[in-house]
């Protein structure tokens, strides 16, 4: 079986966007005076711009939106978010109706999906109402992919329980799915099981332990090998949905890789053999620099977390340089809900500060993305036969792909051919 793509209703008839300088996403020179046709919402034509639009049928007669001067790619995939996590005082969130997290939920889709993000995969802490919600068009947002939650050991980075056996206030939010903690190999059958019941389109495992966990390290090991083996196992039983690992040390990525995880997310500390290892097995690499590199409040955070984090960024970036020069693979990822949601596209400029050229990067954020998913058949390239996701933005992003950071530098998203935010910056009313 293959990857699920989660659809969002799609615009019907034809559509011309002509004289962008075109960034296809494969990772090829831009192209000046482009021309994409989408009909019924699918991508028929991309290239150069043609002299005479062929006579058949209405396509002579199709709007056409002059995108002269602008830049035009495929809509972003952000391969690690936790959109359902909002900033504020977790006790207060606490008290709030389910309701209200549901909208402000709704509210981090709708600003995800105008930063230029048109595809998304939510590594823990979304259920799955939401990613059917927009495909049937009762809210937008960016196309979803979710593992729903996350699985480690008992007092690992998924268990949220404290030493007395409380538990902090973010973990008993309203809607929050149940965490994955396991410890035998019936735990490990049972969870994955139930989590595909529920509609998982990937599986994450943690084979570190976290920071931010109320009683691990990240220095300290997660999920053994045999589990994520076992994990492979079930997963590819039932339609192979990709297993992801969450690693944040050499260790925790070795035992990622062998056990068959597809891709890594962070991988702050690697040895070069284990990225000899990780281009052995194909294995993409998810930085989230973007939340690696985000600066902490000196106010508010002790002198020796301030070193401690900083002594953890350089570290980490030399790890991903290294990937990067090695040609690991990259798909981009944020850990939006740490990182602030919208920004999702400064992880762009960060991908280009470990050595991917600009264009590497976009790649990186589109097909790359769109391929660890298992949707790069639909998604990911402005190409004929696949889904008009597409993003146009003034700034050019060889020159300046820093700006991309800011949402309003995201001139027009286009989702399945259907405008979701206009050349004005604003939802189509009919949204
Ligand atoms: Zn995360």
């Amino acid at each position: 079986m293959a990857a699920r793509l989660p659809q969002t209703p799609l615009s019907v008839g034809v559509v011309r966007l002509v004289g962008a300088t075109l960034i296809d996403g494969t990772g090829c020179p831009p192209l000046a005076d482009s021309e994409v046709e989408l009909v019924d919402g699918v991508i028929a034509y991309a290239g150069p711009r043609r002299a005479a639009v062929s006579s058949v049928s209405s396509v002579s007669s199709a709007p056409s939106i002059d995108l002269t001067g602008a830049f035009l790619m495929p809509g972003f995939v952000d391969a690690h978010v936790h959109l359902s996590m909002v900033p504020g005082d977790p006790e207060t969130q606490r008290s709030r109706f389910a309701e209200e997290h549901v909208l402000e939920t709704a509210s981090v889709l709708r600003t995800t999906l105008l930063a230029g993000v048109t595809t998304a995969r939510d590594l823990d802490g979304l259920t799955p109402g939401y990613r059917d919600a927009i495909a049937r068009g009762s809210a937008i947002g960016p196309r979803l992919h979710l593992a729903i939650s996350m699985l480690s050991p008992t007092g690992g980075h998924a268990d949220p329980v404290r030493p007395n056996g409380s538990l902090p206030a973010w973990a008993v939010r309203p809607g929050m799915p149940t965490p994955g903690v396991v410890d035998t190999d019936d735990d490990v059958i049972r969870t994955v099981r139930e989590l595909m019941r529920m509609g998982a389109d990937a599986i994450k495992v943690s084979t570190s332990g976290g920071v931010g966990s109320p009683t691990d390290d990240p220095a300290d090991a997660g999920l053994p090998v045999e589990h994520v083996r076992l994990v492979a196992r079930l997963t590819a039983e039932r339609g192979g949905r990709p297993v992801t690992a969450h690693a944040l040390t050499d260790a925790a990525v070795r035992v990622a890789v062998l056990g068959g995880a597809a891709s890594i997310e962070h991988g702050y500390d690697l040895s070069d053999e284990t990225i000899e290892l990780m281009l052995q097995h194909g294995t993409v690499l998810v930085p989230t620099l973007s939340t690696l590199l985000r600066t902490l409040d000196p106010a508010t955070t002790s002198p020796a977390a301030l070193a401690d984090r900083e002594a953890r960024q350089r570290r980490g970036l030399d790890s991903v340089r290294r990937a990067v020069a090695a040609g690991v693979p990259v798909a981009l990822g944020t850990d939006a809900g740490v990182h602030p949601h919208g920004r999702n596209l400064a992880e762009l400029a960060r991908l280009v500060e470990v050595g991917l050229d600009p264009l590497a990067a976009i790649r990186a954020g589109t097909l790359g993305g769109a391929r660890l998913l298992g949707l790069e058949e639909h998604l990911g390239t402005v190409e004929a036969g696949k889904q008009g996701d597409l993003v146009v933005t003034a700034v050019d992003p060889l020159e300046s792909i820093g700006e991309l950071a800011d949402s309003a530098a995201v001139r027009m998203v286009l989702q399945a051919g259907r405008v979701v935010k206009d050349l004005d910056g604003r939802v189509p009313a009919a949204l």
